[in-house]
């Protein structure tokens, strides 16, 4: 893919939705990294569920590690693997409270170093809490990469450095959550809803989903054989997609 569809690609997703940000509902740089901590192998809205509670009961790195692991473990039941997202939880509350005074460190390698925190997690965090240009490949956004064509590479973090290389500068601050969105709603990972995808004619994908009429007919050999094999976008309909509310989301994230 060339650096003018590349580009393209990103014009597109920034008009129709030109402020991006993380779904997770979070209101300090703590909550965020204990959000991204618990939403590991979980959706966004199970852990919108359950945070507005446990942020209530303990909205500091002190209060959070006084809690203890049963305390945590009782607000957030309903998420995958509590206990053990629980311990990591006090560990790193205790580290924020020990090493740097109870505020989330800004470095990479500082925020790797707490429990449950990864680079795709001190990503999350650089990005939306600090503003940093970093890129969090998720499931989502590996797939889109090499899906489209966008940035190719067999792990996260090939497709993160292929990103960091090729995205042009002014999009690369939202450029991860472009991606997420795009992987969630539209490209998704069982059947991708070209016929309805923005950048469907600048997308290498050769094998485009037809839309699920034209499908049928197509089978039959009917005239929408012919409209399935150039899905147009439609903005209407992505615009919409852009805009679906919270409690539309099922998209599982990747470890
Ligand atoms: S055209 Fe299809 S495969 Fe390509 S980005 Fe759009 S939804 Fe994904």
């Amino acid at each position: 893919m060339n650096a003018a569809r590349r580009a393209e690609i990103f014009a597109r997703l920034q008009a129709l939705n030109p402020k991006p940000t993380t779904e997770l509902v979070y209101g300090s740089p703590f909550e965020l990294l204990i959000a991204v901590i618990l939403s590991a192998q979980a959706t966004d809205r199970s852990v919108n569920l359950a945070t507005p509670e446990l942020f209530r009961a303990a909205g500091n790195p002190a209060a959070m590690h006084a809690l203890g692991v049963d305390g945590i473990s009782r607000y957030i039941r309903t998420i995958g693997l509590f206990r053990s997202k629980a311990k990591h939880i006090v560990e790193a509350c205790r580290i924020l409270v020990d090493e740097h005074g109870g505020e989330v460190p800004r470095t990479r390698e500082a925020l790797e170093r707490l429990p449950g925190v990864g680079r795709k997690t001190a990503n999350v965090v650089l990005n939306t809490a600090f503003g940093e240009p970093t890129i969090a490949v998720d499931t989502h956004i590996f797939r889109v990469a090499n899906r489209t064509g966008l940035a190719p590479g067999r792990t996260p973090l090939a497709v993160e450095q292929a990103l960091l290389k090729h995205v042009p500068k002014p999009y690369l601050h939202d450029c991860h959550h472009w991606l997420i969105l795009h992987g969630r709603y539209v490209c998704k990972a069982r059947k991708p809803e070209c016929w309805r995808c923005p950048i469907a004619d600048l997308c290498d994908y050769r094998d485009k989903t037809p839309a699920p009429d034209a499908a049928g007919q197509a089978a039959e050999g009917g005239p929408a054989a012919k409209a399935a094999t150039a899905p147009a976008p439609r903005k209407a309909s992505a615009a919409k997609a852009a805009k679906r509310p919270a409690g539309a989301r099922r998209a599982t994230r990747a470890g």
